[in-house]
């Protein structure tokens, strides 16, 4: 009788020590989703990083837009559970999401798509001097760089990948010129939350580099909304629904529209970029991107 009450004080404790905290505790910038599911959103529309417990560890989606950033998250986790962070999964190699990979590896193995290693490398040899001027920006950055070195994903993945850890399952979609050179989608099918990466953003004009067109980014939506998820993670910006795929499909339907239009009429592109206007976007940020679309709009309508 003893023992069993010794017993049951031992797995009430135990439950003490496991039970999350309410996310309030963990500070502004992390919103609770579900159980054990978590978001760290950036602020100004700065990376986010989800943060999943499972009962075999942590598993992050990004690492944070700044090394400060990626030290907050590590607080937090720590404050979350006991447990380590086994996996960390890039929805993109681009530095404003893989910077922090030092803060978490060991004992965190890297996950990414095909050509993540190789755009990280390829970005460092055209920029080397952006983590110094950032650690450079102010005493806190240069603390939170102290041991950098640049780690890139351990396991890179084509197409589709599926990662089991604990109680819960990853599906790693990659999607193809929607951003970088290695995007991927993370579907969680149990728990129907959806990382969607920086192939939707929320609020802002999309940069169209040159391997990223329309067409591809409307298929990835299509996609990623077919999963129907109830919560939806971007990239960048603030979690939400759907309803983000759906912003961004009017947007686009609109900007193919009115670009079209003006093509059929023979314009050029540089005619285009002076007489498309879009103001029912007006309070959309990076706006500098906006030629960029259009030019992608004029690209798209001919088809290619
Ligand atoms: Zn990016």
């Amino acid at each position: 009788m003893k023992l069993k009450f010794f017993s049951a004080l031992f797995a009430v404790a135990l439950w003490l020590i496991a039970a999350p905290l309410p996310a309030q505790d963990l500070g502004p910038q992390i919103k609770k989703f579900k159980d054990g599911i978590y978001v760290y959103v950036g602020k100004n529309l700065n990376s986010n990083c989800g943060i999943v417990v499972t009962q075999e560890g942590v598993v992050l989606i990004d690492s944070g837009h700044n090394p400060t950033d990626s030290r907050a998250i590590a607080d937090a986790v720590k404050k979350i559970t006991p447990l380590p962070i086994r996996f960390l999964i890039d929805t993109e190699p681009h530095p404003d999401h893989t910077t922090g990979h030092f803060v978490f590896s060991p004992p965190a193995t890297i996950i990414a798509a095909k050509g993540a290693g190789e755009s990280m490398l390829a970005r460092d040899k055209a920029d080397p001097d952006r983590n110094r001027k950032l650690a450079e920006s102010s005493p806190e950055m240069r603390a939170a760089f102290e041991g950098y070195r640049m780690v890139l994903p351990h396991v890179e993945y084509r197409d589709r990948m599926t990662l089991n850890v604990g109680e819960r399952t990853f599906e790693l979609y990659y999607m193809k010129n929607v951003h970088s050179e290695a995007d991927s989608a993370v579907w969680l099918p149990k728990e129907r939350v959806l990382f969607s990466a920086s192939a939707v953003v929320v609020e802002q004009f999309n940069v169209f580099r040159p391997n990223v067109n329309i067409p591809d980014i409307l298929a990835a939506a299509k996609m990623m909304k077919a999963l129907n998820p109830e919560s939806v993670i971007p990239g960048h910006g603030i979690p939400g629904t759907t309803k983000i795929f759906d912003d961004s499909e009017r947007y686009y339907a609109l900007l193919l529209e009115r670009v079209g239009k003006l093509a059929r009429e023979g314009k050029s592109l540089d005619e285009i970029q002076k007489t498309v206007k879009m103001p029912e976007y007006d309070g959309w940020a990076t706006k500098e991107r906006y030629p960029g679309n259009i030019e992608a709009a004029y690209r798209a309508v001919q088809g290619k």
